[in-house]
């Protein structure tokens, strides 16, 4: 089996030590990747650190063509990139609402385009006859950037590509059980950008670890679990890094009884289900007017067992597995205890019958504040939907809850729905949709979500310091 090396100042670095890559379609080892150990993590940030001043010094324009250039190769490599990612995250290459590998990567070469033309130009505060005082965006130094398994590739260049258009350079450690899409593409950037630039050391938990305390780096973008979120911000004080953190995210929507049933069903289901619930941003509890509730279960349990649960790389598939081991008996127990505490499962429940991470998708009916389901980051395809009468108790129960990612309203009255969903406690409120991010709009959490936002002029600037610089006249 092939041992993917680690890139280290533009050259690949083997550590005697590796990790079995394993597809979560039939729970095999398929790769192998290299086991960094805190040497290596001191070795990339020192070749980060040594090549900032020149990168800080590249012309922006110049950055820009690079990073141009890195979208193109991705671009190149497209099929084999998603292949590449669907065998390792289990996601399909088309997937639930076109929500698959071939959006991860055609959303990811996207994404960098846009970045790699975004700029913050000079503020003028003051140009008077005492004096000029200007405001500039200075890049931090070395930003390690630590992703999950859910979106591996996309949240890697959500992360690295606003670092670098900034002049800082990078240090990336995937999650141990996706690093093969990351690892491709931090090698098609050392083919284009100058050694040092962008490092990557693979491992587990503990090399990000190793990463969070380690006083070379100035920030740390990291998208995963609030626990481990909050590890690294007490392991990041040391030498007050900057941090930006996108954390779990337990969303809701709010369904209006003036909905027509038959046409949001199949909206809410792509929203609750895509990558089998594993987004951050996915439509996670869904808070259902009486008047509606028996009529919208029927709807959302008849179209979820018609979905096409199997191999992402077979074309047909909707679903694939879930993404690991461990997730899947999370959901296990997740659906379980929703059943002891007196849901009804209108359909799935239970794992498929074959080798691989497999459950199937679950509509949980009658679910209630209490249950697990509802009132825990839940990653899996379980669609718990909670009855209500009127729309001061949704909003409440909406809002109580530790995170604050994403939520949405949905009805025909789109200014009613609109007014409501600016009441959610969360960085980014949608009305007849969910999850629907775009490069150019800020993206983040609030409350146990995060610190910080993602995306367009707002991202980018995270990845800075302001200096003020005042001349009298
Ligand atoms: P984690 O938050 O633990 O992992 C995310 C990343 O952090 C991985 O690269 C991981 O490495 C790394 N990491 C783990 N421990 C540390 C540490 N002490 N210091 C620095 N980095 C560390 O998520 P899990 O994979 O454990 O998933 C658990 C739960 O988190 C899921 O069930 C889901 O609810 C939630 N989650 C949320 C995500 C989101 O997008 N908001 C994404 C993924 C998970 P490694 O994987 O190699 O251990």
């Amino acid at each position: 089996m092939e041992s993917i090396p680690m890139i280290i100042d533009g050259r690949p670095v083997m550590s005697g030590s590796t990790l079995g890559v394993i597809n979560p379609v039939d729970g095999k080892v398929f790769a192998e990747v290299q086991r960094a150990t805190p040497v290596h993590v001191d070795q990339a940030v020192a070749a980060a650190r040594a090549a900032f001043p020149g990168w800080r010094e590249t012309p922006l324009a110049e950055r820009g063509r690079l990073l141009h250039a890195l979208a193109d190769a991705m671009h190149a490599e497209m099929p084999a990139l998603m292949e590449m990612l669907t065998r390792e995250s289990g996601k399909p290459l088309g997937g639930l609402d076109g929500v698959g590998s071939g959006m991860e990567v055609g959303g990811a070469v996207a994404w960098m385009h846009f970045t790699a033309d975004l700029d913050l130009p000079v503020e003028l505060i003051q140009d008077d006859a005492e004096a000029r005082v200007e405001v500039h965006r200075k890049p931090l130094g070395v930003v390690a950037s630590i992703t999950p398994w859910n979106w591996p590739l996309l949240i890697a260049i959500w992360h690295v590509v606003p670092a670098l258009r900034a002049g800082n350079t990078v240090l990336i450690k995937p999650s141990e059980f996706t690093p093969l899409a990351t690892l491709r593409f931090v090698a098609l950037a050392n083919e284009i950008l100058p050694p040092g630039v962008l490092n990557i050391v693979t491992g587990n938990g503990d090399v990000g670890a190793a990463m969070a305390v380690h006083p070379g780096i100035d920030k740390i973008v990291f998208t995963g679990s609030t626990e481990t979120g909050r590890r690294i911000m007490r392991a990041a004080a040391g030498n007050l890094k900057r941090l930006t953190l996108e954390l779990g995210g337990n969303d809701a929507g709010i369904v209006l009884p003036d909905v027509d049933v038959a046409a949001v069903a199949p909206k809410l289901l792509a929203a609750t289900l895509h990558n089998n619930g594993q987004t951050c941003a996915c439509l996670k509890r869904l808070y259902v007017h009486d008047s509606i509730y028996e009529a919208l279960c029927t709807e959302l349990a008849r179209l979820a067992q018609a979905l096409i649960v199997g191999d992402g790389l077979l074309p047909e598939t909707q679903l694939g597995p879930l993404q690991n081991r461990e997730q899947l008996a999370i959901v296990e127990e997740l659906a379980a205890d929703a059943r002891r505490q007196g849901a009804r499962i209108l359909c799935g429940g239970q794992r498929l019958a074959r080798p691989g991470f497999f459950f199937l998708p679950t509509i949980i009916a009658d679910a209630t504040s209490g249950m697990r389901v509802v009132d825990e980051e839940q990653f899996g395809p379980l669609v718990p939907v909670i009855l209500y009468h009127d729309i001061e108790s949704a909003i409440a129960a909406a809002n109580a809850s530790e995170n604050g990612l994403g939520g949405s309203v949905w009805g025909q009255d789109a200014a009613l729905a609109g007014t409501l969903a600016m009441r959610l406690e969360c960085g980014t409120a949608w009305v007849n949709t969910h999850g629907a991010i775009q490069p150019d709009a800020p993206f983040g959490g609030v409350k146990q979500s995060g610190i910080g936002v993602e995306f367009g002029r707002h991202g980018l600037a995270e990845y800075t310091s302001l200096q003020t610089v005042k001349a009298m006249k």
